[in-house]
């Protein structure tokens, strides 16, 4: 039943796939007769290994009439209760409660997201799960602690503001952290009392069936968190135009950010966060160690295979030490050490899909050809699965699309600067503004970094530091709004004004 949709506490077919005109149902019978899945029910679709591009299993195929079926089921858990109609206290203690069995379940939780996704066993064990439990144990705590304010008015009347959920919020996560985004979204969207539909990235359907049933066995009321696996075009689509959905966020590519907030304007103006691309950079100065600054360059980049919507994808160094570096940085990424991602000691792991790693070697040619320099890896690894080799570009100017676009893979693009000017403005001039490195001991440095930056992130001397507490979210084209944190709450909850006179003088 973990492949099928989760709508309502109950794991249920797809109801596309059925056609009501009788001659569709005739096709489609005799085509189910001769597939494999004929005794599962409604459509599926299968999500594959990417260690081999072999079938791990068929998942339960939602399109508009399963949005739909989720979308009333979390609308009737909003509007008739309990979920928003219990104490908050209540609502806090089952999400600590399923914080505590999901931790239990590590083990297995870690198996799927490798599985289905081909990051390594080890850091999705050791990392990216307790990252989850910790960010659900986060806003359990923030449950019981949203409230709004009296605020002094004209003297004739007592105000007070109400921070009240939204009601149904649909939550749109890709494939890159399938868990990480998971609990991003429906940690706060659940702690601020709103009911979900959730619809899971098409590549990644497993991990969320799985956590969200552990949910439920935590005592979560039916209807309040609805999972609909799916595709983009039809699930996607039809969530984010949906007229009984009252808020949107949104993780994923900006140009289907583009997309997802015209449906939502489009429909019922419902209000949208988005947390989309980026073209990261990451400033290496002169006054550090560089052999410090090549390892943190390289994990700011290679880390989860390069698939990181805040990867440091543009490695910018001082001209003084940019030689040096450059030869470090490429006998690094030499070690990295890539293979089956549940062995142990694994670094990097396959891309997730084929289209991906089509992609990715597509723009390392691209690169070639502009001219950049290729300091090594550049190719498919083994002939099985979508390995790539680590790959270093040195000499990458502005202009090529290797320094532009995202590439959403193990490709560092290393290019020099002369000064701090030169620095800001080549971090600046990018579309993008998700987050940056800073590499500096001089605090004067980074300060000015720090506030030239046009991005919603800068990581000085770290990166990738994404405790629950801190906010994340996109400057210009990156995204709107932020997730994580105090602010993340905000997203999900609606201010009432409540205005009541008062009739007698305040003062006796
Ligand atoms: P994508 O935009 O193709 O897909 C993301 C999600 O949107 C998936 O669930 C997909 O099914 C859905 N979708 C696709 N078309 C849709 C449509 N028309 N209507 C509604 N939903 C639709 O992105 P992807 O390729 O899966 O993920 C990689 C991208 O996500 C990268 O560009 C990366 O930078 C970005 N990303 C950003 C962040 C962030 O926090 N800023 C985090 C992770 C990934």
């Amino acid at each position: 039943d973990h492949t099928q949709l989760l709508i309502n506490g109950q794991f249920i077919d797809a109801a596309s796939g059925y056609n009501s005109v009788l001659p569709c149902m005739i096709i489609f019978v005799t085509i189910e007769l001769i597939h494999d899945d004929f005794l599962a029910l409604g459509k599926t679709f299968p999500t594959l290994d990417p260690r081999t591009g072999d079938v791990i299993a068929r998942v339960a195929e939602g399109d508009a009439e399963d949005i739909n079926r989720a979308v009333a089921a979390a609308r009737k858990a909003f509007d008739e209760g309990p979920w928003p109609k219990m104490t908050a206290y209540e609502r806090s203690r089952i999400m600590f409660r399923f914080a505590d069995l999901l931790e239990k379940h590590t083990e297995e939780v870690a198996t799927l997201e490798t599985w289905d996704n081909g990051k390594p066993f080890e850091q999705a064990a050791k990392i990216e799960i307790p990252m989850v439990v910790r960010m659900f144990r986060y806003y359990a705590g923030w449950a019981d602690k949203i409230h709004g304010l009296t605020v002094p008015a004209d003297g004739q009347h007592h105000v007070q503001t109400l921070h009240e959920p939204y009601g149904v919020a649909g939550l749109i996560i890709p494939w890159n952290f399938p868990l990480l985004l998971y609990s991003w979204k429906v940690g706060p969207a659940l702690a601020c009392g709103n009911t979900v539909v959730l619809k899971t990235a098409e590549q990644t359907p497993l991990s969320a069936l799985y956590v969200s049933k552990l949910f439920h066995e935590s005592g979560l009321p039916p209807g309040v968190l609805n999972v609909v696996s799916g595709f983009g075009p039809t699930a996607g689509a039809s969530l984010s135009s949906h007229m009984d959905v009252n808020k949107l966020s949104f993780t994923g590519s900006t140009a289907t950010g583009k997309v997802v907030l015209g449906l939502a304007a489009n429909s019922n103006l419902k209000p949208v966060t988005l947390e989309l691309g980026g073209k990261s950079p990451f400033i290496v100065c002169e006054d550090g160690d560089i052999d410090k600054a090549v390892e943190l360059a390289h994990s700011a980049l290679f880390f989860n295979q390069g698939q990181c919507c805040c990867a440091g994808s543009r490695t910018l160094v001082h001209e003084s030490v940019y030689d040096e570096f450059v030869e470090k940085a490429k006998a690094r990424a030499l070690k990295r050490v890539v293979g089956d991602p549940f062995k142990t000691g694994i670094e990097q792991g396959p891309q997730i899909d084929n289209e991906q790693f089509q992609k990715i070697l597509k723009y390392i040619r691209s690169g070639i050809e502009s001219g950049a320099t290729l300091e090594t890896g550049g190719e498919q690894l083994g002939s099985k699965g979508y390995y790539i080799q680590p790959t270093v570009f040195s000499n990458v100017q502005d202009d090529m699309l290797i320094a532009r676009e995202e590439i959403f893979g193990p490709v560092q693009s290393i290019s020099k600067f002369k000064d701090l000017n030169e620095a800001v403005q080549k971090a600046n001039a990018s579309s993008y503004g998700l987050a940056a490195g800073v590499f500096t001991q001089n605090l004067e440095t980074a300060n000015t970094l720090t506030r030239a930056l046009r991005v919603g992130t800068v990581w000085i001397n770290c990166y990738d530091i994404f405790d629950a507490a801190v906010p994340f979210g996109g400057f210009k084209m990156s995204g709107q709004g932020r997730e994580k944190g105090i602010y993340g709450l905000s997203s999900y909850l609606q201010i009432k004004a409540v205005v009541t006179p008062l009739k007698n003088s305040a003062w006796l």
